[in-house]
């Protein structure tokens, strides 16, 4: 529990906020509730104001002023992420880095960039397309790079490029006690000392705040394909996704959806696919290379009774089809208009993944719910998307004990309970099952940088 003390209260921090910031320091209750959970079902928690930083050291002030008074801080990127991670349950000031958006600078010839954490990568992209350069992690979601970086963030092209544990190279971090540290520089690998860069890469703000991020980009490819491929079932299309991935073709995206999720793309994006389990993939290289990965990839799809993989080399006719699958989660709440979203994601060693989803789809069609299933399959993350009526105690407990099975199932495959969503408030209880004793570590960790617990409260760590 945080102070009570008047003088150390929430009230007279937010007295001294509103005298430095004025009205960049909010107590709306509109905006309050924005920078709390808003995209699935789970319960609004809002913080008790919302402070718009401008600089590492308007953040650096802000976290000093609460850590005086033992008030929490929340560090707020775009709010899209899934498992109540920008909640507040025990009050406290949001931090929205959002006014933080600019490209500090960028080494074309080191292939990499300076940001600061409210940049959002579509913002990054354009900044960079005349360059050559692209930074391919892509969530779907135009999320802030600082909340990415704070949710160990991945995305259709991870299989190729890697997650933003890949594409971190150092970041400056305002930690609990207001103090600014920079945790590496612009060298493409180091050997000195702890690794304090990916200690704080999906952290979720519970470490620290993030203010700048330097990031690794890539040449643009000089061709790309990509297209569509059905399959007769998810067991076959998982199939080929092993024997893709086990034969090292290099796929850039390689993306699964049932064929609910289908049903749900072609009435939400005007699509006319075929209704069955069907490969969204892209191929990036040379004209030669993109088009030999395409025919192997077919040769194989065939092998497991799947095809025509129909194959597109314009740009339009791909981000038609990409723009479908950035929009599974609108078009899948599309099937049930009325009810919530309980989006949750497992991750599975690619050799069970056939297993993983089959299992999984055999659990939806035996509870009778409506979830369909789309996932980076390439390495072995797919997603549940479930919609429930949550006043409808039957279905929740109906639904909460799906999630449960699943991510279980994962466990048991060596796998994990959250590929990229993360764990935020709703993924606790299985973080002991998946570390065991190392949880404990984890919780030395927090206590030796966070020792009165103020950054980010209540996420990660389960609650004792
Ligand atoms: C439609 C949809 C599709 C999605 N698809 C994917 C997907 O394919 N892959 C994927 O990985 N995720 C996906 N997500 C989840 C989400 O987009 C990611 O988790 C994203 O990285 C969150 O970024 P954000 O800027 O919105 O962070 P927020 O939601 O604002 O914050 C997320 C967490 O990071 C912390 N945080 C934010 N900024 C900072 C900072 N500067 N310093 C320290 N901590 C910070 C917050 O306190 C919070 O704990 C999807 C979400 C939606 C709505």
């Amino acid at each position: 529990m945080h102070s009570d003390d008047p003088s150390g209260s929430v009230a007279g921090v937010i007295e001294k906020l509103k005298a430095r910031f004025a009205d960049r320091c909010a107590t709306s209750q509109a905006l309050r509730e924005q920078h709390g959970h808003t995209t699935t079902w789970l319960e609004n928690q809002p913080p008790d104001a919302v402070v718009f930083a401008e600089t590492t050291e308007e953040v650096a002030e802000t976290v000093k002023i609460c850590a005086a008074a033992n008030v929490p801080v929340i560090p707020f990127g775009t709010g899209t992420s899934l498992e109540g991670h920008v909640n507040a349950p025990e009050g406290g000031i949001s931090i929205d880095l959002s006014r933080m958006s600019s490209v500090l600078e960028v080494n074309s010839e080191d292939l990499d960039c300076r940001v600061e954490a409210g940049v959002t990568r579509k913002q990054l992209n354009s900044y960079i397309r005349d360059t050559g350069l692209f930074f391919p992690i892509d969530p779907g979601a135009d999320a802030s790079l600082g909340g990415m970086a704070a949710t160990r963030a991945s995305g259709t092209n991870a299989v190729r490029y890697g997650t933003m544990k890949d594409a971190v190279l150092a970041l400056t971090v305002v930690t609990a006690d207001g103090n600014i540290i920079r945790t590496g520089g612009r060298a493409r690998k180091s050997s000195a000392g702890y690794d304090l860069t990916r200690l704080f890469v999906g952290s979720e703000g519970t470490l620290g705040v993030i203010t700048e991020l330097t990031l690794r980009l890539h040449g643009q490819p000089e061709a790309i394909s990509g297209g569509v491929c059905p399959f007769p079932d998810v067991q076959s299309a998982c199939q080929a996704v092993i024997m893709t991935i086990q034969m090292g073709l290099p796929v850039a995206r390689i993306e699964l959806l049932d064929s609910m999720q289908v049903r749900a793309c072609n009435s939400y994006s005007k699509l006319d696919l075929a209704e069955t389990p069907t490969l969204f993939l892209e191929f990036h290289g040379s004209e030669a290379g993109v088009n030999e990965q395409s025919e192997t990839f077919s040769a194989i799809a065939d092998e497991f009774g799947g095809g025509p993989f129909e194959w597109a080399t314009a740009a339009e006719d791909r981000s038609k089809l990409w723009a479908a699958r950035h929009d599974a989660y609108w078009s899948g709440r599309g099937l049930r208009p009325e009810a919530q979203v309980v989006a949750t994601d497992v991750c599975v060693p690619i050799s069970r993944l056939a297993e993983c989803v089959t299992q999984t789809a055999a659990d939806i069609e035996a509870e009778g719910l409506l979830a369909p299933i789309v996932g980076h399959v390439g390495d072995g993350n797919f997603h549940v998307q479930v919609l429930v009526d949550p006043d409808n105690p039957d279905e929740m407990k109906t639904c909460e004990a799906f999630i449960e099975r699943l991510a279980i199932r994962a466990l048991d495959m060596e796998g994990t309970c959250t590929g990229e969503h993360g764990v935020g408030q709703g993924k606790q209880k299985y973080m002991k099952r998946e570390h065991g004793d190392a949880l404990e570590l984890m919780q030395s960790i927090k206590e030796a940088l966070d020792p009165h617990n103020l950054m980010n409260p209540g996420k990660i760590l389960p609650q004792s």
